[in-house]
């Protein structure tokens, strides 16, 4: 007997299944990361695992639209309208890892496989607002899928070109500007732009033409409104939209599990107004860089009352950089001061902008808040506004956060307490009546989870509209629209998982790196080196043993004496007749006997890692 057991077809369900373990089967686990472990790299002409499904080109009759990010999640947003033949993609965005998700990798893109496929009937990106998940995906995947032309307005285009320096080596994009009001063919498409209501100017929604009526593409938005009255401004935009002949709808679902109205920008500038001209001392307001108009006001509102600002964090200079670029702002000379220069001035003439409302663990924010901070120290005098909501997911972060400006003495002042901030994107009242104003016949929730979602979906269902014209949509789904009249939902999806940014790799999501660090993280691993004498198959000496993360090796002394014992054992018996000794079937062995022994007397599945070195 001298071949290694064959290891399972690449590619076989089990070997797409996350880490887990199944009761006590000592070592399986083990086992099965040892056989991925000496599987040869991942098949290169299989890319894609879960799903590889293309349809073939919708019928003519067929307006067809598949979600490629952005559901199921926040953020990654990329829908492909596919009609008259031609693919339009709305969006090129980009997520933050998750963490548990995909360990250690930055971030992650939409699946692009379905634009691969047909690249040649790509004819345009449209983007509809400067947000990263809508445009950070561009300098990564824009070459996936043949570089197309990108349609956005002037802020947009700005903030595209501010993060494409961040990439030397990539082409710059082909961008041309639109302007709201306006309309564009696209090959044999007309396509609209209308002004919408974001925390960052310049945010557009899309209507596409096809025979059957329009595709209604809203992008992120809430409503302008007071006291639930839209102002004049979104009446004109939407009842304009209304009087098309409107076949879908697709619309932000966000803050869909909010009822009522947003709280408009416009309270929160007021609230913030009135803060930056009242407080004594020094004010600090945390708050998101994508927040543009927040602080635009911020900085106008200083100016006003005769402060200083001093901005911190890489993200808001540079944004206020571009809003000046913009036109959008026009800062007076001496208004902005640097850190160093802030005791130049009294406390009550100084507001700071920072980053790290989130409790980030290097914003701003966060680092004066742990008194890392060079210039700025905070005091019992100085009060700090934080002007974000908690996202999901954050909350233990800024728990520290507030716990580390306590510790300072500081006065805060957060969204609980008072109307620091408002997001932006509309609550169920400002959702439904966007849905009645644009009166499609068929609606699809975008952007957002599942609950989210199916929270948009109820809320207009309980407005009125008929339940059989809603489609609540997955990732890859293919959804086409026939003859204007029917809807038919493939069963099959095209590919979605994400593509995840690993470093300086691109890349689909690499399971079997993605489980070997899930697996580290949860028990560490344990290499065991020993030299086999191939002549006679015995130990030169007693093995060495390494092991990171699983247990504290010097008060382990008898669990490791054993294992030496036992590894010498195993290499020893299953050399025993072999001619000529092969190693690879040893260490097959030696991981399977230790994975066992280990777990059995830890119930911790460490990685195993024989290296056996023959002499
Ligand atoms: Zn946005």
């Amino acid at each position: 007997m001298n071949s290694a057991p064959p290891a399972p077809a690449p590619n076989s369900a089990r070997s797409v299944r996350p880490f887990e373990r199944r009761g006590p089967r000592p070592g399986s686990a083990s086992r099965r990361i040892q056989r991925i472990l000496r599987r040869p790299s991942a098949n290169p002409t299989r890319r894609i695992k879960n799903a590889d499904y293309f349809p073939p080109q919708a019928e003519p009759n067929a307006a067809r639209v598949v979600p490629l990010g952005g559901l199921e999640e926040v953020g990654r947003n990329m829908i492909a309208v596919d009609v008259n033949g031609d693919i339009f993609v709305m969006d090129v965005g980009f997520h933050f890892k998750e963490e548990d998700d995909v360990p250690g990798a930055d971030y992650t893109l939409p699946n692009t496989a379905y634009l691969e496929k047909n690249m040649a009937r790509v004819r345009a990106v449209i983007i509809t607002h400067g947000h990263l998940d809508h445009i950070g995906g561009i300098p990564f995947l824009m070459a996936r899928f043949g570089n197309p032309p990108i349609y956005t307005q002037s802020l947009t285009r700005l903030m595209i070109l501010k993060r494409q320096e961040e990439f030397p080596d990539v082409p710059k994009p082909e961008i041309v500007i639109v302007e709201v009001g306006q309309s564009v063919t696209i090959g044999r498409t007309h396509i609209k732009f209308f002004p919408v209501t974001h925390s960052i100017p310049d945010s557009m929604g899309v209507s596409i033409e096809t025979p059957h009526g329009n595709i209604v593409i809203t992008g992120d938005l809430k409503l302008e409104h007071d006291d639930g009255i839209p102002s004049e401004r979104e009446t004109k935009t939407w009842s304009e939209i209304g009087k098309d002949n409107n076949l879908l709808m697709i619309a932000d679902s966000t803050n869909a599990e909010k009822d009522g109205f947003s709280i408009p920008e416009k309270r929160v500038q007021e609230t913030l107004d009135e803060i930056i001209k009242t407080v004594k001392g020094r004010l600090i307001i945390g708050t998101f860089s994508s927040q543009f108009e927040r602080m635009i006001r911020i900085i106008e509102s200083a100016e006003r009352y005769g402060k200083k600002v001093v901005t911190e964090g890489r993200s808001i200079r540079s944004n206020i950089e571009i809003a000046e670029k913009a036109g959008l702002l026009k800062i007076q000379k001496g208004t902005m001061v640097s850190a160093q220069e802030m005791s130049d001035y009294p406390p009550d003439k100084i507001v700071v902008i920072c980053t790290g409302a989130q409790g980030e663990e290097f914003g701003a924010l966060m680092r004066i808040a742990a008194r890392q901070h060079k210039y700025i120290q905070f005091n019992e005098r100085d009060t700090v506004v934080l002007s974000s909501s908690v996202i999901p997911g954050n909350e233990m972060s800024v728990q520290k956060l507030k716990d580390n400006l306590y510790r300072n003495r500081v006065t805060i002042i957060h969204y609980r307490s008072s109307d620091v901030h408002s997001t932006g994107h509309g609550n169920t009242g400002d959702l439904i009546w966007f849905n009645k104003q644009v009166h499609a016949k068929y609606f699809m929730p975008g952007y957002g989870y599942y609950s989210m979602l199916w929270c948009h979906a109820r809320a207009v269902e309980q407005s009125g509209r008929p339940r059989d014209t809603i489609v609540i949509p997955d990732n890859g789904m293919v959804i086409d629209i026939e003859d204007g009249a029917r809807i038919n939902v493939h069963k099959q999806k095209v590919p979605s998982l994400p593509l995840i940014v690993d470093g300086f790799n691109i890349g689909d999501r690499q399971e079997v790196v993605m489980r070997d660090r899930q697996s580290l993280a949860k028990d560490g691993m344990f290499v065991i080196i020993a030299s086999v004498n191939l002549k006679t198959g015995k130990l030169r000496k007693s093995p060495d043993i390494i092991s990171r993360g699983f247990i504290y090796l010097r008060e382990s002394q008898n669990l490791l004496n054993e294992a030496r014992i036992l590894i010498k054992k195993t290499i020893e018996d299953s050399t025993r007749n072999m001619n000529p000794i092969d190693l690879d079937y040893v260490k097959n062995n030696l991981t399977d006997v230790i994975a066992g022994y280990l777990f059995a007397r830890t119930n911790k599945a460490p990685m195993v890692i024989p290296v056996l070195i023959g002499m």
